[in-house]
């Protein structure tokens, strides 16, 4: 049996059901263990509270210092981090290796020099008789739930903005993909971050993640995962009254104008509706495009996606790995069918693959092929709902108006981009498209020091960058008399 929670600095196993850590790729088992009840979770929150007293009043050079050793371990720990990934998510090697810890390894360097520009506003004489000045201050406990999809990344988005501001923190990641997050915890743990400042409690959703979001202890929950769910944090959130930071789901539009270049576009499309199987909060899934140039993007991409190769993540020639288990599998093999019994055509993919790259069985994982639609309604269930996983829908407009209008048609609001090579139009999509991103000429790519995070049915709160950083930190007003008398000046409007 593994152990599948870090309380108080050490590994421990938890008091509920047994769970199982599942490569989608072979089926193979990679872990056992047993989740988290609401008394662990209890548990680490105490740890988390005991700790944040000493935490909150290390130095900012301390706790850089930390977070730069972190750094250093992930890279030295690298290979080790890459395989846990990827046994757990099935997402190939080079992905894991490529994107998801460097990514990490770099949001570390970035909150290690984050932590020392934690500051507040210049002071003031506002009515002349008092010195006003603004202090950032840590919260408290931070209670964090994440996701499957991209897990050392998203816990790093959480715990390290946390920390570095001086907080101390609690998460939940997805039951399913625990592993790296345990390692993220052994690896602080070895570059000096105190014993109670980072606790992972693995469980399940309804059990481990409501306790947590529900404990009156727990001063910020800050969620990554669907839009309903996202909704049930913040309902429970709201009974103890506690600040919530949500980044939810997407549906994110690619608008093809018709002077763009045909060929990025088209790579473009590729890239940034496949990866991570398409298992993306900001993937493009939605391709617009305007009509002179659709049929010739429709081919190109189709091409394109037939010649990416579907495979076993260890192998050098995959390009794409299977989506997170079977069932999910299932679900967007249903959505598919579902769109072509209401009309949509499929251009490439719609079928699960047998075999990989060098002929090798797949039929153990829950693999999918790279998925180009055409023919949907704009009103339709592929197109207004996340599908999370390798299925692209492109459809046609006429004017610049009507591209953007149906970019902006959706609940969702997190990423978008716009592919044009004039700079007016590029101007006007980045203001009209509803998102907290957009990108021109170009889909996926972020970076540390800049925001992540949505708008409507995306939620709210940034993650990444200082805007993150502020958030893990409240506010605090300090007014001084310099005056020095007894009687003030405004108690007359009291007493005479
Ligand atoms: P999910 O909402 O099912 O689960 C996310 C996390 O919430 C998991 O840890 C899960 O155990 C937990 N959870 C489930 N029920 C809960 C409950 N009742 N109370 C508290 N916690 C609960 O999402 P998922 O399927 O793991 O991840 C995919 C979703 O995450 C997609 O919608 C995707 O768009 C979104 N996502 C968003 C971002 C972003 O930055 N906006 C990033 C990555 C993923």
């Amino acid at each position: 049996m593994d152990d599948l929670q870090h309380v108080d600095g050490a590994r421990r196993p938890g008091r509920g059901e047994v769970l199982e850590v599942v490569d989608p790729a072979t089926g193979r088992v990679v872990a056992t263990g047993t989740a988290a009840t609401a008394e662990d979770v209890a548990d680490a929150v105490t740890s988390a509270a005991a700790a944040f007293r000493t935490w909150s009043r290390t130095t900012p050079a301390a706790r850089s210092e930390v977070l730069a050793r972190a750094a250093a371990l992930l890279r030295e720990r690298a290979e080790e981090f890459v395989a846990a990934e990827s046994a757990q998510t099935g997402k190939p090697l080079r992905l894991a290796r490529e994107f998801d810890v460097p990514g990490t390894v770099d949001n570390a360097l970035f909150f290690a020099g984050a932590a020392r520009h934690l500051e507040g506003r210049a002071a003031a004489e506002y009515d002349g008789d008092h010195t006003s000045y603004v202090r950032r201050e840590p919260l408290g406990v931070v209670g964090s739930i994440a996701p499957w999809n991209y897990p050392l990344q998203m816990a790093g988005w959480k715990v390290l903005p946390a920390v570095a501001a001086g907080n101390t923190i609690v998460l939940k990641p997805a039951e399913n993909t625990p592993l790296t997050t345990l390692l993220l915890a052994e690896v602080l743990t070895a570059a000096g971050l105190p014993d109670g400042v980072f606790n992972v409690v693995t469980g399940t959703g309804p059990v481990a993640g409501e306790a947590l979001v529900g404990d009156p202890r727990v001063v910020m929950s800050s969620f990554t995962g669907s839009t309903p769910v996202g909704r049930r944090v913040m309902e429970i959130a709201a009974r103890t009254g506690s600040r919530v930071h949500l980044e939810l789901g997407g549906k994110a539009p690619f608008v093809v104008f018709d002077d763009a270049d045909l060929e990025a576009a088209a790579q473009g499309a590729v890239a940034g509706s496949l990866i991570n199987s398409g298992q993306d909060c900001t993937a493009a899934t939605r391709a617009y495009v305007q009509r002179p140039l659709f049929d010739a993007f429709v081919a190109r991409v189709a091409e394109l996606m037939d010649g990416v190769r579907v495979g076993l993540p260890g192998d050098p020639a995959t390009d794409l790995g299977p989506l997170i288990h079977h069932r999910h599998r299932d679900r967007v093999a249903a959505v598919v069918e579902r769109a072509v019994a209401a009309g949509a055509r499929v251009v490439a993919g719609g079928t699960v693959p047998a075999a990989g790259p060098g002929g090798e069985d797949l039929s153990a994982g829950a693999f999918y092929r790279p998925t180009l639609l055409v023919g949907a309604a704009q009103d339709s269930e592929v197109v207004q709902q996340e599908v999370f996983g390798p299925v692209l829908v492109a459809l046609p407009f006429d004017t610049d108006d009507e591209g953007l209008d149906l970019a902006n048609d959706t609940p969702y609001g997190l990423a978008a981009s716009a592919w044009t090579r004039d700079v007016y139009r590029s101007l006007r999509a980045s203001a009209e498209l509803r998102a907290g991103c957009v990108w021109i000429n170009d889909h996926i790519p972020i970076v540390s020091e800049m925001p992540h995070g949505g708008v409507g049915a995306s939620g709210f709160g940034k993650d990444m960058s200082t805007y993150s950083f502020e958030e893990y930190t409240s506010v605090k007003h300090v007014m001084l008399d310099r005056t020095g008398t007894a009687r003030k000046e405004w108690h007359r409007t009291v007493f005479r």
